[in-house]
């Protein structure tokens, strides 16, 4: 397929190859829509097979940007970056400098932050050439970690599933597992804890299952296990795809909700399914927003209690996804994807008229 077919199948405004031989730089920037405001999203530095690869992901990751700021209910376009190349060879203070200067090169329509394989260091070196970067440190402005705010929109959007499933909210005898007790993955057990939750804890460190089981108690169990965990919630937290036509089938929770990125393998197919299978499943990009809520509130500089208190309002969103697919008959991902669509276009429309600033 063409790249201009590939545009404008999924909607993007522009996409920028970036090249500077002298630090090893080949990335590309996409954004996808600015209808809500600038494009924000995750610089990603990964090692793709092909140029082609790289833009597929870029492109996508971007357009998954629009609809998670969308319903999320910010004025926050959606964009992304990627850097293709080695993680473990290719970092240096030149290639995110450069990175920066194409960044501000775009004046604002795009801003970027750490993604998979980026840090906050590398965003510091970003923002020596551009203000249009979130997640650098503290002491320059930035916002530092997000992962409590993405812990406390998961804990808020639990929650609301609980709500639903059961007629209560309430966290306390509820048997939640979690996949991936890493940075998102250990807050959530902690508010779950002090919440009075019974907790199961998977992961493929040790030290990590080892950290929360000391200080939240709860089970260690099999990665095999947590699938078919006699428990109320799974809550996946560690890597995309773990919902698929061979784990649906071993579900027993009634209630799917975690902070990883694109849990279900085929948003289409493994949707339907665990529609059919009765699970209720809070999308991914919903649930999750803490983080783009947290780089929003650095962004109109608010402190990290505004973020927190946004956060919240998670809960009200899970239902009303949950309330808009069963009304409709369709998925709770087809039922966000509609809200975001709503928005955006609701919005954009409002900018028909020309408003002398
Ligand atoms: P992290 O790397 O700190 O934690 C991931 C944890 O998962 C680690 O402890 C790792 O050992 C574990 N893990 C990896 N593979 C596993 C496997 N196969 N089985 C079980 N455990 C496994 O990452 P994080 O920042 O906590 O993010 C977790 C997920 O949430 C990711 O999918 C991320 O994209 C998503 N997310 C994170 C944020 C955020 O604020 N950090 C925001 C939105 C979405």
């Amino acid at each position: 397929m063409s790249v201009f077919a590939e545009l404008s199948e999924l909607g993007h405004e522009q996409v920028v190859f970036c090249r500077d031989d002298s630090v090893g730089l080949r990335a590309i920037i996409a954004i996808h829509s600015t209808a809500l405001g600038p494009a924000l999203g995750g610089c990603r530095l990964y090692n793709y097979a092909t140029e082609q690869e790289a833009l597929r992901d870029v492109l996508r990751l971007s357009r998954g940007m629009t609809y998670k700021a969308a319903v999320a209910g910010l004025d926050l376009g959606g964009g992304k970056a990627v850097i293709w190349g080695d993680p473990n060879t290719i970092k240096s203070e030149g290639l995110f400098r450069s990175l920066g200067r194409f960044v501000d090169s775009l004046g604002g329509r795009y801003i970027t932050a750490e993604d998979m394989n980026t840090t906050v260091e590398d965003m510091n070196f970003v923002h020596r050439e551009t203000e249009h970067v979130t997640g650098h440190s503290s002491w320059s402005g930035g916002s530092g970690d997000p992962s409590p705010v993405t812990a406390w929109g998961v804990f808020h959007g639990i929650r609301a599933c609980l709500e639903v499933v059961y007629g209560s909210p309430d966290v306390a005898g509820r048997t939640v597992a979690i996949q991936g007790v890493g940075a998102v993955g250990y807050h959530l057990a902690r508010f779950l804890h002090e919440g009075g939750a019974k907790l199961l804890f998977t992961d493929i460190s040790e030290r990590k299952l080892g950290r929360v089981a000391e200080e939240f108690g709860g089970s260690v169990i099999d990665d095999d296990d947590f699938y078919s965990a006699e428990c109320d919630v799974i809550a996946p937290c560690a890597i995309g795809g773990v919902i698929n036509e061979r784990t649906i089938p071993t579900i027993k929770a009634p209630i799917i909700a975690g902070a990883a990125n694109n849990q279900l393998a085929n948003e289409k197919v493994d949707g339907e399914a665990v529609e059919r299978a009765g699970i209720t499943y809070a999308p991914d990009y919903v649930i999750n927003a803490g983080g783009l809520i947290n780089v929003y509130s650095e962004l109109k500089r608010t402190p990290r209690e505004h973020a927190m208190a946004e956060a919240e309002n998670i809960f009200n969103t899970v239902k009303a996804v949950i309330n808009r697919a069963k009304t409709s008959g369709i998925t709770t991902t087809e039922a966000s994807n509609a809200l975001a669509e709503a928005r955006i276009e609701q919005v954009a429309r409002l900018q028909r008229f020309h408003l002398p600033r």
